[in-house]
């Protein structure tokens, strides 16, 4: 069985002293995994806000805790203020780079176009990209949420065709973010499976499908169990150690 993937998105949350005080507490619970659950079977990356990427670098040097960025620009640089490139990620030991997070959709207006090319921005660089793909509940009610993540989906396979193979793709029902409402495992399972097929048609079926929007200790062991869920990508639930390990732990 292939590793699970689970992923803490920070979002803008932390501070230096938080950021060494949750590190720490990571650190050393990590140690106590059963080797079972530990690295052999998962492989876990945090993404804090960018300005601590490289503090957290730093605390996770020669742990198994991979490092992500919330975000990565189009290009590879220039005149656009306020953006960190691909290059510039990379100069700090970043290994992944979600893209397309429902907030950035939102608060920063991120078309499927302007995803695709952050996609391809991370590849260029040797990132992997963590796609998120997600249908409101008005899509879902109004019956579109299929053809909405397929589309989500499809604008960056088309994109990127030809480098597809270090890809990350995470579904993440924006109604299920943060807010404590989580998609049944029979829901999430349903739209998993049907990212599948069009990873299986682009010829990369292997690329993992994380789970995102209020996982939980609670109801990740059930959620990770679906046989198209490949991992988690977690908010709220990365800011307390005991409650990141206690998903690790059920991956
Ligand atoms: C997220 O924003 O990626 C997320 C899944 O958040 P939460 O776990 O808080 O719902």
């Amino acid at each position: 069985m292939a590793r699970k993937l689970i992923v803490g998105n920070w979002k803008m949350n932390g501070s230096r002293q938080a950021n060494q005080a949750l590190l720490e507490g990571l650190r050393a619970g990590w140690a106590e995994l059963p080797t079972a659950s530990a690295a052999d079977a998962v492989a876990v990356a945090v993404a804090p806000p960018a300005v601590y990427l490289e503090q957290v670098g730093g605390l996770l040097d020669a742990s198994e805790i991979a490092l992500a960025a919330q975000d990565v620009a189009v290009a590879d640089t220039g005149a656009y203020t306020g953006d960190i490139s691909a290059p510039m990620l990379r100069e700090l030991k970043v290994r992944y780079a979600i893209v397309g997070h429902s907030e950035r959709r939102k608060y920063q207006g991120e078309t499927d176009a302007i995803v695709a090319e952050k996609a391809a921005a991370a590849l260029r660089h040797g990132l992997t990209p963590i796609v998120c793909v997600g249908e409101t509940l008005q899509e879902r009610d109004a019956g579109q949420a299929l053809a909405i993540v397929q589309a989500q989906l499809q604008a960056v396979l088309a994109h990127n065709a030809a480098q597809l193979a270090d890809l990350v793709v995470a579904y993440e029902p924006v109604w299920a973010i943060g807010t404590g409402r989580t998609a049944t495992p029979e829901q999430a399972q349903e739209v998993h499976a049907a990212l599948r097929v069009l990873l299986q048609e682009a010829g990369v079926a292997h690329v993992p499908v994380l789970y995102g929007g209020s996982m939980n200790a609670a109801n990740a062991a059930e959620l990770l169990a679906q046989p198209d869920i490949d991992g988690g990508l977690i908010g709220g639930a990365a800011l307390k150690a005991a409650d990141f390990l206690a998903i690790i732990a059920a991956a």
